[in-house]
């Protein structure tokens, strides 16, 4: 093939004559460039056109199942790797995650065989999962860990956005549009993939009174929601917003996507303790309310709590797996420091090994930092950021220097009363 540019004379008059684009019928004077194949024209636009169309057609390379399904406790095995505690949690999803793509294969199996009727496949239920607990105690450390293990494409949306834009419909779909740019611009892997929403808490009605009328946003996001959690083609714009009115829209199937819901649920606790101290105790308001203190308390949460939070039914009803986070205390906040295989305090020692630098911590260093933490309440969120500000200086003095060994890190360094212990090399080679 070779290039006909209308910059060139060499297209339009090789024979003689003007050639057109043999797609769109243009003659070469009306379009960028033109290719000449064996008897035959394209041009630029068409090329772009059938790329796009290219583009957005599911890749038959992908397998509609995934084979080896991992097994629950395989599934939380890799999470433990990652995920400090929240043992409950792990475990529901876990057992949500490997049913979900049973569920998958099933059905892809199924339609392979060519079952007939319903009646032939039995329509097992998509098992989307809803997370709750405070900020800061891995509910998208859990979601995004999954999507790692289960090498499915992954994105995260966030509920409030969606509240504030106003354009309900096209907003939720630009969640699916995360995912497909996640995916590579792959529809069927896209299929596949895994989305966290977060802060659904946020757009509950504020009340449970279904009458209510502040709010109503929040209630028409969750309408909005509801239908790709549930399963629907929807119409996606590939490049997302409305700044490319020429793309085509792909298709995409939201039956299989897993969705993850997740939000603190501030004030859920106190409406399960009340539930629950009305079943325990009777109607006794001082007794009701003492275990809303309690670590476990999500751990009772039932769809009704759910309800008079301020989700609307069918959206708690879409969302049929519930696992609580615990708040992280001082022991959890430590290993978390520490244990992950990523955890804060081996990243460090990497970005100085790098600089062949030994970097140790005091034991009572990383209590410091855990201290600190805990009076900032928002979980293990506040760890990075309080061990950057303690480490900057070291990262900003330290490179280049090449006669330190090691630096040890005291409490001193993490409240900003005092310096770390530098040692250096012995100067053995000076030679
Ligand atoms: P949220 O519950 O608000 O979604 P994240 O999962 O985003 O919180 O956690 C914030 C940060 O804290 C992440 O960088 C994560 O590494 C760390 N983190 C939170 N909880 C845990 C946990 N249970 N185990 C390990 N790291 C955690």
């Amino acid at each position: 093939m070779s290039d006909n540019s209308s910059s060139s004379s060499e297209g339009r008059n090789r024979s003689g004559g003007h050639h057109r684009c043999n797609f769109c019928g243009k003659p070469a004077s009306k379009v960028k460039r033109l290719f000449a194949g064996y008897e035959a024209f394209i041009c630029n636009e068409c090329v772009i056109l059938c790329h796009d169309i290219l583009d957005s057609s599911p890749d038959e390379t992908v397998p509609e199942e995934i084979l080896e399904v991992p097994k629950p406790s395989q599934i939380k095995a890799y999470l433990d790797q990652y995920v400090i505690g929240q043992e409950t949690a792990k475990k529901n999803v876990s057992v949500a995650v490997y049913n979900h793509y049973k569920r998958i294969n099933e059905m892809t199996k199924g339609r392979r065989k060519g079952a007939k009727g319903d009646s032939e496949i039995i329509e097992l239920e998509k098992s989307n999962i809803l997370l709750m607990g405070p900020t800061g105690t891995g509910k998208t450390l859990i979601a995004r860990t999954l999507a790692k293990f289960l090498k499915v494409p992954f994105s995260i949306a966030d509920a409030t956005v969606l509240t504030e834009a106003g354009y309900v419909g096209e907003d939720v779909e630009n969640i699916l549009v995360r995912l497909y740019q996640a995916a590579d611009y792959n529809q069927a892997r896209t299929e596949r993939g895994i989305v966290y929403i977060d802060e659904i808490d946020k757009i509950a009605r504020t009340e449970g009174n279904p009458s209510i009328t502040r709010d109503v946003s929040g209630e028409g996001v969750q309408q909005g929601l509801l239908k790709i959690l549930e399963g629907t083609v929807s119409n996606i714009p590939p490049k997302g917003g409305r700044k490319h009115p020429e793309q085509a829209f792909v298709p995409i199937d939201t039956t299989n996507i897993l969705f993850i819901c997740g939000g603190a649920f501030e004030g859920l606790e106190k409406i399960v303790a009340r539930r629950v101290g009305k079943k325990q105790v009777g109607f006794d308001a001082e007794i009701m309310n003492i275990s809303d203190k309690s670590p476990d308390i999500l751990e009772h949460t039932e769809p009704h709590d759910l309800l008079e939070f301020g989700l609307i039914p069918e959206m708690i009803g879409r969302l049929p797996v519930t696992a609580p986070l615990r708040p992280l205390d001082r022991n959890a906040l430590f290993a978390i420091l520490t244990e992950p295989r990523n955890a804060l305090v081996k990243q460090y020692q990497k970005l100085f090994e790098m600089e062949g630098i030994g970097l140790t911590f005091e034991t009572e260093a990383l209590w410091e930092v855990v201290r600190i933490a805990e009076k900032k309440r928002t979980g293990a969120r506040a760890l990075r950021s309080i061990l950057e500000k303690s480490m900057l200086d070291l990262m900003f003095e330290t490179p280049g220097k090449d006669n330190i060994d090691e630096i040890v890190i005291t409490p001193e360094v993490i409240n900003q009363s005092g310096e770390a212990k530098i040692i250096h090399r012995t100067k053995k080679k000076t030679a």
